[in-house]
């Protein structure tokens, strides 16, 4: 083990290496990917050395995450601590269902768990579990409501027809979810959005009442904080008050910008979030931390454990239900994700969070500033979003990010609102500065310039 621990950091060193000298790996085409690498597996194993330059070859055509020029995703950056924590969780091993398994790493759980319920305003009856991810998190909070409707269905399955109501705009996990829950794509309710994709709360009131005129049960309204598109933010308060006349559980999917709970200066984007039924945020999109970090809290305590407790003699054999997580997670066995975001917690505090959360605003701003000083750009997000989507010389969006990423240039990706296209940056690696954002800039004018794409 100390071997490949050392070996490890050597690895650490050719990938920092990779991520500064060659920042936008070269594509392989997916019809070479077999020939180019020596991915294949054999009876007989290989040598230590040969091992290494075969894991080296890997690292180096492996797109870079962490590296400046990627803007493509949700997520980017490394924050060293976060990173440090979960690697410790790799090496300490522990599987977070049972407090004999997991000891202190439970409380650790617990203390997140606790402080985020507080900073969503959630009172004292709430509590949470770590899920596979948001769209996880999006399907317990599912599962939780529409239990909450009806306790017989947990079992007897279901009885009547059940609708849920989400935005146009808001995530794909809504959707498969409900299919994958027995409630059926055809019983979800897209509610139309305003010119900046935030859920019309009106419209939403209107599909509920005429689906209650037509005999279904609505049970569950999503709203998002940070639309996957253009990062908008749901007006949770409008929405809430819908959802209490008509006893409608309130989730808020915060998977992108739920992380605004962090900051003095972003935190009314979502307003009224007190008044939600759970609340779920991704800390791998901006908080930094490595994938996957997904948390989710309720207000209904009780919910949580009745919808995901199952007796069983040969795990549950110590300790009460309060350190034995297993009792309110989807998993059995289940990685222990607590640990990196409670690391940079702990080491930054609340207020290094918040400084992170700030950051991907201010390099937002710029982005947009520089975007409405230079004409040749057209702007299509709008303000207190970390999605800023624009078009360049008219170029379609979908043709210069595909341009920019077979060249090893940039990585960015495109997306679509209202029927217009556009490149869509997303600034979410806090380790940016203003430089690496005009760099982006800069880049992508050069390379349209020398590739004669207008
Ligand atoms: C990313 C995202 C999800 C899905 O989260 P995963 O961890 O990728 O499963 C859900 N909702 C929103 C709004 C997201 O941005």
């Amino acid at each position: 083990m100390q071997y490949d621990i050392a070996l490890f950091s050597e690895l650490c060193d050719t990938l920092f290496e990779a991520e500064i000298n060659q920042p936008v790996a070269k594509p392989i085409p997916t019809s070479e990917l077999y020939n180019q690498l020596d991915l294949s597996l054999h009876k007989e194993g290989i040598i230590d050395k040969q091992l290494k330059n075969t894991l080296k070859t890997v690292i180096k055509s492996t797109p870079k995450t962490a590296s400046k020029s990627f803007f493509n995703q949700l997520f980017g950056g490394r924050v060293g601590k976060a990173a440090l924590g979960d690697l410790l969780a790799v090496m300490l091993n522990n599987s977070m269902y049972t407090y004999k398994v997991a000891g202190p790493q439970v409380g650790i759980e617990k203390q997140v768990l606790k402080a985020i319920c507080k900073l969503a305003g959630y009172k004292n009856d709430s509590d949470g579990t770590f899920a596979p991810g948001g769209s996880m998190s999006n399907m317990m909070a599912l599962i939780m409501a529409r239990d909450h409707k009806n306790e017989a269905i947990r079992a007897e399955g279901l009885s009547k027809q059940m609708t849920l109501y989400t935005s146009k705009e808001s995530h794909y996990s809504i959707s498969k979810n409900a299919a994958l829950t027995g409630i059926g794509r055809n019983q979800v309710r897209l509610v139309n959005t305003n010119s900046k994709g935030e859920m019309l709360a009106d419209h939403l009131e209107e599909l509920v009442s005429k689906d209650i005129n037509e005999g279904f049960e609505p049970f569950f309204v999503n709203a998002t904080a940070g639309t996957t598109v253009l990062g908008a933010f749901d007006n949770v308060d409008n929405i809430s008050k819908v959802c209490k006349k008509y006893k409608l559980w309130l989730h808020v999917d915060g998977a992108y910008c739920g992380g605004v709970i962090f900051s003095s200066k972003y935190k009314h984007l979502i307003k009224g979030l007190e008044h939600s039924d759970s609340f779920s945020v991704n800390a791998h999109k901006m908080l930094g931390t490595p994938l996957s970090c997904s948390i989710i809290v309720t207000q209904h305590k009780a919910q949580l454990h009745h919808s995901f407790s199952n007796e069983a003699d040969y795990l549950y054999q110590t300790d009460g239900d309060d350190f034995n997580l297993g009792k309110t997670s989807m998993q059995c066995g289940r990685r222990n994700d607590a640990l990196k975001i409670w690391t940079l917690w702990k080491s930054v505090g609340t207020n290094g969070l918040e400084t992170i959360v700030d950051k991907q605003f201010e390099m937002a701003n710029l982005a947009r500033d520089y975007i409405n000083n230079h004409k040749d750009y057209t702007l299509y997000s709008f303000n207190d979003s970390i999605s800023v989507c624009f078009n360049y010389k008219g170029i379609p969006a979908n043709e210069l990010c595909t341009a920019l990423y077979e060249n090893s240039e940039l990585m960015v990706g495109f997306g679509k609102f209202n029927n217009q296209e556009f490149v869509r940056m997303v600034t979410i690696n806090s380790l940016l500065e203003k430089e690496d954002i005009l760099a982006f800039f800069k880049t992508l004018e050069t390379f349209v310039s020398n590739e004669l794409l207008n």
